[in-house]
């Protein structure tokens, strides 16, 4: 496990920085106060790259120098010397530097002092006072009635090895429907995951809780911090945390899909497969009353005369109303269709044993066939698991390090990977609409879904919770940002998801980490250029009273008084490169990608690697290319049919 300790001058210099980010007074806490620099110390000492621990703790030494506060803006002061207004000011010209590195500095600490501030609870347990103070209910707290956790877990409590026909690392949305699958055809299956069990007791809305817990801790963003990176890492991993959108792939990505060398995906096979998990997973347009943010998003689009239609979403007697809000920190009443409730427990019923809090670290590769893997438990025991067949399902930045460090040399692993980059467009209301409340995603409009060649983007909201709301908003002062977040409980955001066309690449250190690099070409900036007009015409059309930009400057406008026109000239002065523009990334793909050649792909049309025999992927790395829908269904539809092919060959 990896620590992060700082010194006094270091822990002092994350100190002043947060409390210049989130001074409190008027009656409230300052970050200082709330216990802030604890807790991004404990976030750091969780992420397993040592070079970037070491480089936070450098720059926090050299904070308070003169030399630091001569490059930084502040003079020959030093930081802790200058009052709250230029320390704000020497903060704003790290985020506008030339230099991306220290504009991405500014990001980095801009999200965790913020993000920390308003999500941790008071210090004694509390309720954060800052929630009252800006109008925020917090978190539910736990369902007394909510069931005990069903699933068997298998207890690693010393040095162990195993035996199965199929091993598959990772529980997500491509594992968990691979374990149904093959323990359902008889076959003896081990699910192994990094992350823990939570379950419906777990849950009880709390952000702090289901951040630290159930979502990836490391990568939290792209490289420069361009993009911020949100996955679940737990039993279920995404499936538990994600906002239950259920597109099935569409016609046209699977032509495309299939022109890269997989004809399965235009095949009556792949059409069964999606069929069986939209049934397994209840897939309708039963639940979809809109919240109030959700009205905005359907008043907007009606009188525009574009298109608003229901989402598809994997529930059962979900409930709707205010608790369906919080679904991304874990749905309490079990409607959320989640693999803890459909593959993971169907493959538990047929004896699959699932081991959790195991980090697995290589594949065991004899002969040119996979015959096993090697991890470590949270507590240092190790893990032997040797089998006839191995599934690599850890999600799009993790496989592609998984496969590197077991020896792959494929070039293809890591690159292709796509983001659908998301962004949120703000508009503010007369009335108070609570949008953190509401079924998560009842509506969405494609109105831009093609805008060339297939390429273009959705406008879906979610539930903004502050951890959310911070994401994607700009901090230009305490005192400003203060104030917008005073006006949550009124502001709606209005979300646009890219299918990106040319994306990135997961690299792997030599430290056998992944680190996720990331730029938005021109191409891709384009369309959300347009995504951001076309979410400003939908604020303005639903009659918002002022609506601002994602972009790190303050970039806003009120309808009737300003134009939408200038708005978006302001947007493009503001800029789309990176730490202008905040985006961040909820589905996560293509990193190793199926496809006919292996000069083109990291895979072959069965899903298994070209390098290695008997050694599967599948997950999001899987997609040829972006989606373009939320990717949820075509995961567990390639898992489902790639467990099938597998089942066939080895029963
Ligand atoms: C907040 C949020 C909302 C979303 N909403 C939607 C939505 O509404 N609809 C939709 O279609 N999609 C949604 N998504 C995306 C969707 O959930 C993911 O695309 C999907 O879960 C990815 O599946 P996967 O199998 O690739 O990986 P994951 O589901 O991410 O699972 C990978 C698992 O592998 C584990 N793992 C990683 N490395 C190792 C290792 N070395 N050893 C052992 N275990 C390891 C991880 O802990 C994790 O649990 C959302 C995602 C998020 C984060």
């Amino acid at each position: 496990m990896p620590g992060f300790e700082l010194t006094a001058r270091q822990h002092r210099a994350l100190e002043e920085i947060c409390d210049a980010f989130c001074p409190g007074g008027n009656g409230l806490p300052s970050a200082r106060a709330l216990g802030v620099a604890d807790a991004v110390v404990a976030a750091v000492a969780l992420n397993p790259r040592e070079g970037e621990r070491r480089q936070l703790a450098a720059l926090l030494g050299l904070w308070d120098s003169r030399p630091l506060g001569v490059l930084g803006g502040a003079g020959v002061n030093r930081f802790s010397e200058l009052p709250r207004e230029q320390r704000e000011r020497v903060l704003l010209a790290w985020g506008e530097s030339r230099a991306p590195q220290r504009r991405a500095v500014f990001q980095a600490l801009r999200r965790a002092a913020l993000l920390f501030y308003y999500m941790l609870p008071g210090r004694d347990g509390t309720r954060n006072p800052v929630w009252d103070a800006i109008g925020y209910d917090g978190p539910l707290g736990p369902l007394e009635s909510a069931p005990a956790k069903p699933l068997p877990i298998t207890p690693v409590d010393h040095d162990q090895r195993l035996e199965c026909d199929v091993v598959i690392v990772g529980s997500g949305a491509g594992g968990g429907a691979a374990a149904g699958v093959l323990a359902g055809a008889g076959l003896d299956v081990i699910v192994v995951e990094s992350g823990d069990y939570y379950d419906d007791q777990d849950f009880d809305g709390s952000e702090y809780g289901a951040l630290t817990r159930y979502y990836m801790g490391a990568p939290s963003a792209s490289h420069d911090q361009s993009v911020a990176l949100l996955a679940g890492s737990c039993l279920g991993g995404g499936t538990v945390v994600n906002y239950s959108t259920s597109f099935r792939t569409p016609e046209e990505v699977r032509s495309e899909w299939a022109s890269h060398g997989v004809p399965a995906f235009t095949s009556a096979e792949y059409t069964a497969s999606l069929d069986a998990v939209c049934e397994r997973l209840g897939v309708s347009q039963e639940y979809n009353e809109p919240p109030t943010r959700e009205q905005k998003l359907q008043a907007g689009c009606v009188k525009l005369g574009w298109h608003v239609d229901a989402m598809p979403r994997g529930v059962r007697n979900c409930a709707q109303g205010k608790e369906c809000g919080y679904c991304g920190l874990g749905c309490r009443v079990g409607a959320k269709q989640s693999g803890l409730k459909t593959w993971l427990s169907d493959a538990g019923q047929a004896g699959a044993r699932m081991i959790v809090r195991t980090r697995i670290e290589r594949v065991l590769v004899q002969g040119g066939a996979a015959r096993g893997i090697a991890g470590t438990t949270v507590e240092g025991h190790h893990l032997v698991v040797r089998a006839r067949a191995v599934i690599v399902a850890c999600g799009a930045i993790h496989t592609p390090a998984l496969l590197r460090r077991s020896g792959l040399q494929n070039p293809n692993i890591g690159k292709y990977l796509k983001l659908h980059p998301a962004t949120a467009v703000w508009g503010v209301y007369d009335e108070e609409l609570k949008p953190w409340e509401g079924v998560m995603q009842a509506l969405y409009s494609d109105q831009h879904r093609d805008l060339h060649d297939g390429y273009g983007l959705k406008y879906e909201t979610a539930a903004s919770h502050p951890h959310l709301f911070i994401a994607f908003s700009p901090w230009r002062g305490a005192r400003e940002h203060f104030a917008l977040m005073e006006g949550l409980s009124n502001t709606v955001p209005m979300g646009v998801l890219l299918r990106d066309r040319d994306g990135g690449e997961v690299r792997v250190g030599r430290d056998g980490e992944p680190v996720v690099r990331y730029k938005l070409s021109p191409f891709d900036a384009a369309h959300v250029r347009t995504g951001i007009d076309g979410a400003a015409q939908i604020h303005e059309a639903a009659g918002a009273q002022r609506i601002y930009a994602p972009q790190n400057r303050w970039v806003h406008y009120e309808p009737g008084r300003g134009s939408r026109e200038r708005f978006m000239s302001e947007v493009d002065a503001a800029g789309y490169g990176p730490g202008q523009l905040m985006l961040g990334s909820f589905h996560i793909m293509g990193s190793a990608r199926m496809g006919g050649w292996p000069a083109t792909s990291a895979c072959d049309p069965t899903g298994q690697t070209w390098d290695v025999r008997d050694l599967y992927v599948f997950d999001g790395s899987s997609f040829p290319t972006a989606s373009g829908v939320n990717p949820q269904i075509s995961i567990q539809a390639i898992a489902h049919l790639g467990a099938r092919g597998l089942a066939a060959r080895l029963t």
